[in-house]
């Protein structure tokens, strides 16, 4: 059983999919660790320390020949996947909505596509859901990146020359990444408030110490459909919130958003006439901005500013924490693929419920019901 560890060529992509810790973990199952020469680099691991965790390095041609299992944290360009044998995995977050044409690729070279984003939610995957590993280090680079754009200091600080008044801080969608958003801000200091449209999330809010901005009395206020993600919401709700959260906005210092829904465009949260009422010198960080964005205004990849209030935009964000990030991913990955060893064989050999949930292509097509129903 041969695993490679592919060295990331997206741009500004700089996690890698394996660390030495996984390595050693891997040839401890009596795997044999193949590293493409540089794919640490970006995440602070340097080759030699790949090479004394048990690994061989090589070009990725060399990696690649006779892999059995490829790991990535994005999909690779399939052209650069020449060599790989038929009946390969390719473990990694392959965003199959986005990159159709490259799932279709990855079946014609007859290769196994596991998209590691869509592991289900269920209790005994969580320690392989890498949405969740990288979401949560995003919510806390989140109010880091709205620290250092903020020409202001989040704690309350009492000083001989006055008293420096604590930043208001709004969270809207408190999943993984708007929890950490939340206990992140609350460790800086700041006086915190949330919403979401799963009332669920009420009592999480409040067990960090936040307050709780909530629509009440409203029909169709039930925002969790299956998995535990949001739904849409009904019409009424939505007018509702957005009265809600103008009269709350125009008050705040620092808002984060994070509301997804799973293969929708992000929803609509804050309208530009609701930024024109904020204090100059507010930021606002869209974290759903590459998925068509929460902020009327924000724009991919850049920090734009819309009467006096910045807006953020970064891209890939857990890119910007790449060495614990990557630490993370690793892990889900290891977590994954170890669950299913089978010793015997000396391979992973996957079960129905996850195996089915995360294979994209096998034999040469696409295979995933997700991808079918589109
Ligand atoms: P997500 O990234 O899909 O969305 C982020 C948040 O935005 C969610 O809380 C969602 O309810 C909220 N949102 C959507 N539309 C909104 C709107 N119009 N206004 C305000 N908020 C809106 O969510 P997530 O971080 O992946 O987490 C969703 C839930 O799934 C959480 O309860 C989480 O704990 C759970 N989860 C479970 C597992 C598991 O069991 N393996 C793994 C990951 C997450």
């Amino acid at each position: 059983m041969r695993i490679a560890v592919l060295r990331e060529t997206a741009p500004g992509e700089r996690r890698v999919a394996a660390t030495p810790e996984t390595v050693k973990k891997f040839i401890s199952l009596g795997a044999a660790m193949a590293v493409e020469r540089g794919a640490g680099n970006t995440a602070s691991i340097a080759d030699d320390a790949y090479a004394a965790a048990g690994a061989t390095i090589g070009s990725r041609a060399e990696v690649l020949a006779d892999a059995d299992i490829v790991l990535g944290v994005a999909g690779p360009d399939p052209a650069s996947l020449d060599g790989i044998k038929s009946g390969a995995w390719l473990a990694a977050g392959l965003n199959p909505f986005g990159e159709r044409a490259r799932v279709d690729a990855y079946a014609a070279l007859g290769i196994e596509a596991l998209a590691m984003e869509f592991m289900p939610r269920i209790t005994r995957a969580q320690s392989m859901d890498i949405l969740s590993s990288q979401s949560n280090l995003s919510g806390y680079k989140a109010v880091l990146d709205a620290a250092g754009e903020y020409g202001r200091a989040f704690p309350m600080m009492m000083t001989a020359a006055g008293t420096v008044s604590a930043a208001k801080v709004f969270v809207m969608g408190v999943g993984v990444a708007g929890l950490q958003a939340i206990a992140t801000a609350r460790r800086l200091g700041a006086q915190v408030s949330a919403t979401d449209v799963r009332s669920a999330t009420k009592e999480q809010i409040l067990s960090l110490g936040a307050k709780p901005i909530f629509v009440e009395n409203v029909a169709g206020i039930e925002g969790e459909g299956s998995g535990g993600y949001a739904t849409e919401m009904s019409d009424e709700y939505k007018a509702a919130q957005a009265a809600l959260v103008s009269s709350h906005i125009a008050k705040q210092d620092i808002v984060i958003t994070t509301a997804l829904i799973p293969g929708r465009p992000a929803p609509r949260l804050i309208s530009d006439a609701q930024i024109a009422t904020m204090r100059p010198g507010s930021v606002i960080v869209d974290l759903a901005v590459e998925a068509g964005g929460n902020v009327e205004g924000a724009v991919a990849g850049e920090v734009v500013e819309r009467h006096g209030v910045k807006i953020v935009g970064h891209r890939n964000v857990p890119s910007r924490l790449a060495a614990d990030t990557s630490a993370l991913f690793s892990r889900n990955l290891f977590n994954f693929l170890s669950a299913f060893w089978d010793k015997e064989a000396g391979k992973p050999v996957l079960d129905a419920e996850i195996g089915d949930a995360v294979r994209l292509t096998q034999g040469g097509k696409v295979v995933n019901p997700r991808l079918l129903s589109q």
